[in-house]
């Protein structure tokens, strides 16, 4: 494969102040990633390692990549956004080369943040490879050797897996010094769905919105399904600005017609 774009473009600026709600996943980052690193001593002192990576899991839409999006924003890293079904190839070896040159490409250019999406790919149950089982074998042994191989130095690479069923990934992947720490990021409960909704919103011209109401009446959407009412909300204030020639703000009226489409 080419080398994997560096997605600094997406990174630029998201940091965790812009993600709505999820405070255990939040406090769960800064305990195994940054709190470690802007406290060296304590690290050393502790014996801290930064090794092994983390696996968010959850239902679709509520956050995972802008998570690990934004932990690249709090680190300073590069980003990087590999869908590990791009990865995988039905040519034996060639899944494995592709991993390999991944990693690679990550370590000429640290700090960076791998970001695996779609990880339960690699597990026995999803191998659509020419080789069935054995050829998953060889691509999730390469993915361990890149983990905690001896040979590799994965310093100031930082790793991340997300999947929406974690129950299908390669255990051998979920052992310590690897994607050992498995961290739920639900869907948004109440306050997070205001947080949302209002990053979504922010310096938009709106006009007394009552946020805390859209948020009582959306339980059991998704991040994605609220940013989805923001922006249609946001189209038709603009709309209705266009016909009638002047700025009609966003008002709580769109934002309630759009969670009843
Ligand atoms: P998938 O499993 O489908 O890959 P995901 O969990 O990775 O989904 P994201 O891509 O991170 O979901 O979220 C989709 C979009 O929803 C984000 O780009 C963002 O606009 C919005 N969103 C989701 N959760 C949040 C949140 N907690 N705060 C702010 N925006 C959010």
């Amino acid at each position: 494969v080419a080398e994997p774009e560096i997605g600094t473009l997406g990174t630029a600026g998201v940091t965790l102040a812009d993600v709505g709600g999820l405070d255990d996943v939040k406090k769960r980052l800064h305990l195994s990633f940054l709190s470690p690193l802007h406290n060296p001593e304590l690290r050393l002192r502790f014996g801290k390692s930064l090794r092994g990576g983390l696996l968010l899991w959850g239902p679709p839409g509520c956050g995972k990549t802008l998570i690990a999006r934004a932990l690249a924003g709090e680190l300073g890293a590069r980003f990087y956004e590999i869908g590990l079904s791009d990865v995988l190839d039905m040519w034996i070896g060639s899944s494995e080369r592709n991993l390999r040159s991944i990693f690679d490409t990550a370590r000429r250019n640290r700090p960076c943040l791998l970001f695996f999406d779609e990880m339960d790919a690699l597990g026995q149950k999803r191998s659509h490879l020419r080789g069935g089982g054995s050829a998953m074998r060889g691509v999730v042994n390469q993915m361990l050797a890149e983990l905690d191989g001896a040979a590799t130095d994965n310093e100031g690479v930082f790793v991340l897996a997300a999947s929406n069923h974690p129950w299908d990934i390669d255990s051998a992947l979920l052992r310590p010094g690897r994607f050992d720490r498995t961290v739920l990021v639900p869907p948004p409960d109440r306050a997070a769905r205001e947080a949302i909704l209002r990053f979504h919103l922010r310096g938009k011209p709106a006009e007394n919105l009552n946020l805390a109401r859209v948020a009582k009446a959306t339980n059991g959407l998704s991040g994605a399904d609220l940013a989805l009412i923001c922006e249609q909300g946001t189209e038709s204030a603009m709309d209705e600005s266009m016909i009638s020639g002047r700025l009609q703000p966003i008002t709580q009226r769109h934002l309630e017609d759009a969670t009843r489409t």
